[in-house]
């Protein structure tokens, strides 16, 4: 292949569904415990022991499915995927493979200005597989089955990223878009989300496809765009240099910056799929889907519209507030109490987002509560207190769980708005710099800056530094 070349991405997402029980059986799904605590006969892969659906699993996947515009079938059917692993007791996977339970979606992605779709090809239901550990006892490798039978949805990309940027942007909107939905915690360091990605190279601008690798070992949207990086450089000189890429695992060693093939990749003739016999079709009702999808909550971008148009919020703070749920939810919260939208939104983003990720906190619990902030706000907005005092009264209020009225009221924050102490001080500090107030008449007007600091210090910060700048004008210009 000469000319020019461009990559053809597809991705392939697993989510943890966030159900309490695992998908066929009653065990905990939960991460961090000892190894092989949380385990059963059915997940241990024993003789006659039977699955049974767990329904809630199947209501978080339909969620998923309905908000990535999918069509969710009312009848699927789990299959077998046969493949001998040590983690893998029953020596198959329950996945489905002909008949999933949703397919034919989209998402659209909005980045830096620019929005693009991305076509989902299918969403199905798939157990875990458990995990091998290989740092556990010196020379041997040890299985832990906790995480056999975690339920999982997969979702299917078609082929429609062209760079690896791109990638990493679809990423971050379908974890936004799993977590507003509350199917998954997409904690990637837990494994709730895992990532495997198919690229190749064409012509630019034919609609051709290349032989793909799948690429694996991608622990982070940020190692996903550089392994995908990696490999389509990878795969450019293979093609350059009159070779051929041939269609394989490779995995990206992001310690070393570099990847490597690691074998051929299966077809899926390989897993032999046939339906479970143990497990009836999947069956959701029209009736069902049509509830499930009348109580979708409202969608990342969605929610990122309605706050430029309802709040009158710019671009920018449209999409800082929206990245998280929970952040989102505090910011209208606080708009019921705040004096505007605009005031409410820079502060979220600014001290409360700050205080949030310095302490790692969640804006559901924040201290601080939404109403809290409001009046605060309107302290400042009304000039009770000025916009530093404001600064200094909310970290209090984090930190000792007061009111924004009582701080300012009990510590004496307020300004000093009492037209008679205000000229008292600015005649005093006139009369006690008659240098300063002869060349501020010659012309030297940067010399205001000094007597409204010079009133501000005999008040004791206290004065509202709006009127005494008014007053000094009015006295030296009078
Ligand atoms: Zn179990």
């Amino acid at each position: 292949m000469t000319g020019r070349t461009e990559p053809v991405i597809g991705l392939e997402v697993h989510v943890q569904l966030a159900t309490d029980q695992k998908l066929f059986c009653r065990c905990s799904p939960a991460f961090g415990s000892e190894p092989n605590t949380r385990v059963c006969p059915l997940c241990l892969g024993l003789p006659g022991a039977l699955p049974v659906t767990n329904g809630g699993a199947v209501e978080l996947a339909v969620r998923a499915a309905l908000g990535l515009e999918c069509t969710v079938h009312e009848t699927s059917v789990f299959a077998r995927k046969n493949y001998f692993y040590p983690d893998l007791p029953k020596g198959y996977q329950i996945s489905q493979f002909e008949r999933p339970l949703a397919t034919g979606g989209r998402l659209v992605v909005e980045e830096g200005g620019e929005s693009f779709a991305v076509r989902i090809r299918r969403l199905h239901l798939e157990e875990d597989a458990g995990k091998s550990l290989h740092d556990r006892r010196p020379g041997a490798t040890a299985v832990d089955l906790n995480r056999t039978g975690v339920p999982l949805a997969e979702i299917v990309s078609e082929p429609d990223l062209t760079s690896p940027a791109r990638a990493r942007a679809f990423l971050d909107a379908l974890k936004r878009l799993m977590e507003y939905l509350e199917v998954s915690d997409c904690n990637m360091e837990e494994g709730s989300l895992r990532v495997d990605a198919n690229v190749s190279l064409r012509p630019a601008g034919s609609e051709g496809m290349g032989t793909k690798t799948e690429l694996k070992n991608l622990n982070s949207f940020s190692g996903v765009e550089k392994g995908l990086s990696l490999e389509i450089e990878r795969q450019a000189g293979l093609l350059e240099g009159g070779g051929t890429v041939v269609q394989e695992t490779i995995l990206y060693d992001e310690r070393r910056s570099r990847v490597r093939p690691m074998r051929r990749k299966e077809e899926s003739h390989d897993y032999r799929y046939f339906p479970d016999p143990d497990l009836p079709p999947l069956v959701v009702s029209r009736e069902r889907i049509e509830e499930i999808r009348a109580a979708l909550p409202e969608r990342p971008l969605e929610r990122r519209r309605r706050f430029r148009e309802e709040h009158g919020l710019p671009a920018y703070d449209a999409g800082v507030l929206t990245a998280r749920r929970g952040l989102a939810d505090y910011f209208e919260a606080a708009v019921e109490h705040a004096p505007d939208p605009k005031t409410a939104s820079n502060w979220v983003m600014g001290p409360v987002l700050q205080a949030v990720n310095e302490r790692s906190l969640s804006p559901a619990s924040f201290p601080v509560t939404p109403a809290g902030l409001g009046e605060l706000l309107g302290l400042v907005v009304d000039g009770t207190i000025s916009q530093n005092t404001g600064k200094e009264v909310f970290v209090r209020m984090l930190d000792t769980g007061r009111r924004a009225g009582e701080i300012v009221e009990e510590e004496g924050l307020a300004q000093v708005r009492d037209e008679d102490a205000l000229r008292g001080w600015v005649r005093e500090v006139l009369e006690g710099h008659p240098d300063a107030v002869e060349r501020y008449r010659g012309g030297e007007e940067r010399l205001l800056g000094f007597l409204v600091g010079q009133v501000m210090k005999r008040s004791a910060g206290k004065a509202d530094p709006r009127r005494v700048n008014q007053l000094l004008r009015k006295a030296l210009e009078g």
